[in-house]
């Protein structure tokens, strides 16, 4: 076991799993001298905007989006109203729709996408195949096809990370192969099948399942590994997510300055998807955007990550969790390498949720508004509660000047249009279940 830093208190809160909010006394710090330029993301979202007609080729379900993945941002006035709040006293609530993301159906199409995209540039530029300036779209020909053939995309996942890179290596025509825990969901990986993916199972959890494709890969020659705890492409492609999510909050007609805080809840795993996301958002609007990460309570790996304020790697299972959760695109005992360095001064909090209460939110959010998501999407739900109603939130918010009236607040919802009905059907049975048990509810309304 490491020597922990965490506060006694914070410690016995965090092995009880009693759900907390945790803020970030480092925010606002200097980023580390060997932060990733902020150039990186420009570069992410110049990739993405001249692979569109790619996309568009690749993917007729893009037809109508000329070959852009993105998602709506919706106001969710109704989800406010039914838990609670008062748009008056604490300003608008948003839902960021990523559960509904073209293709992969999760956050995860971003950095996954990105990063199929760059390495299939790269080696058509080296094969001489692509001229760096030229037309994406002949990275869709047989000739491109039968190029990739000869390489192989590996990743791994419990889940939609697979989903993502899967698809859209397999889409290029690379070998693609996803190392799965054996825990993954089983409709994952007969659609990753059918779409001609090679799925292998390991035993054991996540770290175990990437560790297994990471061995693998780096023995094989031609074979590219997509690495969820150190990628800095699938990182860039979720920081691309800011530019257009500030534009459309000009559109919904939010200002975001001193004046008009912005407030972004993102369910976190090992870090990378909100870590990106955060990164790309302080890169545009600084002090005024305030982020949180939603971890479950035995996975909180980014909470225990930076409160233990040790550069060495710390996990959950060092404390005595056991990472188990229904939320299973959160189940990660140890943040990412690339990006808890990053988080240690731009994360305003971390917030904790247990399994019972993302299904009361899931509930929630698609008795309020027919919006349904899967267990890992419902995390960032409670966030806005926790501002208004914890001591930590209002400390937080009167700590910062901050005026609630003009605020908004954006619930990432990072994934759930691809499950299946009868699982989102159980998901929601559970829940109506729950609330006919008394003190089940607690902190969800
Ligand atoms: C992966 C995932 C996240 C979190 O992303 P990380 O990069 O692992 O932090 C959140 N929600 C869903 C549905 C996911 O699949």
């Amino acid at each position: 076991m490491v020597t922990l830093s965490l506060t006694p208190e914070l410690l016995a809160k965090l092995q009880s799993r009693q759900p907390l909010l945790w803020l970030n006394p480092r925010l606002g710090q200097p980023l580390p001298a060997s932060a990733p330029s902020l150039e990186l993301i420009a570069a992410a979202e110049a990739r993405l905007a001249r692979c569109t007609p790619l996309m568009a080729a690749l993917f007729p379900e893009l037809a109508s989006s000329h070959g852009q993945v993105e998602s709506q941002l919706m106001r969710a006035a109704e989800l406010q109203y039914a838990l609670g709040g008062n748009v008056d006293t604490e300003g608008a609530w948003f839902i960021k729709r990523d559960d509904e993301l073209p293709i992969a159906g999760s956050i995860k199409a971003r950095g996954g996408f990105h990063e199929v995209l760059a390495i299939a540039e790269s080696i058509a530029i080296e094969r001489d195949m692509l001229d760096p300036d030229g037309d994406r779209r002949v990275l869709a020909t047989e000739a491109a096809r039968k190029l990739f053939s000869q390489y192989s995309v590996t990743v791994g996942s419990t889940g939609n990370l697979g989903l993502s890179i899967g698809v859209m290596a397999a889409a290029l025509g690379f070998d693609a192969v996803v190392h799965m825990s054996a825990d993954a969901k089983a409709w994952k990986k007969y659609r990753l099948r059918k779409r001609g993916v090679r799925v292998v199972e390991h035993e054991g959890d996540y770290a175990q399942a990437v560790a297994a494709g990471r061995e693998q890969a780096s023995a094989a020659p031609r074979c590219h590994f997509v690495d969820d705890e150190r990628s800095a492409l699938l990182f860039f492609g979720y920081a691309a997510a800011a530019r257009h999510l500030a534009r459309q909050l000009a559109e919904a007609g939010r200002v975001v300055d001193a004046a008009h805080p912005l407030f972004v809840y993102l369910p976190c795993g090992v870090g990378g998807a909100p870590g990106g996301i955060t990164y790309g958002l302080k890169a545009l609007l600084g002090d005024h955007v305030h982020c949180f990460f939603a971890e479950p309570v035995a996975s909180p790996c980014v909470l225990v990550q930076l409160a233990s304020g040790s550069d060495d790697p710390v996990s959950v299972y060092d404390i005595g969790l056991d990472n188990r959760t229904d939320a299973d695109g959160l189940a990660v005992g140890q943040a990412s390498h690339l990006v808890s360095p990053l988080m240690a001064s731009q994360l305003a909090g971390v917030f904790t949720v247990p399994d019972d209460q993302l299904y009361v939110q899931l509930l929630a959010l698609k008795t309020s508004m027919g919006v349904e998501v899967e267990p890992s999407a419902a995390a960032g739900i409670g966030g806005p509660g926790w501002l208004r109603d914890a001591p930590e939130g209002r400390a937080y918010v009167r700590d910062h000047g901050l005026d609630m009236r003009d605020a908004t607040h954006v619930i990432w919802a990072t994934g759930g249009s691809l499950v299946p009905r009868e699982e989102l059907h159980r998901f929601q049975a559970y829940a109506t279940a729950l609330a006919h048990v008394p003190g089940a509810m607690h902190k969800a309304a």
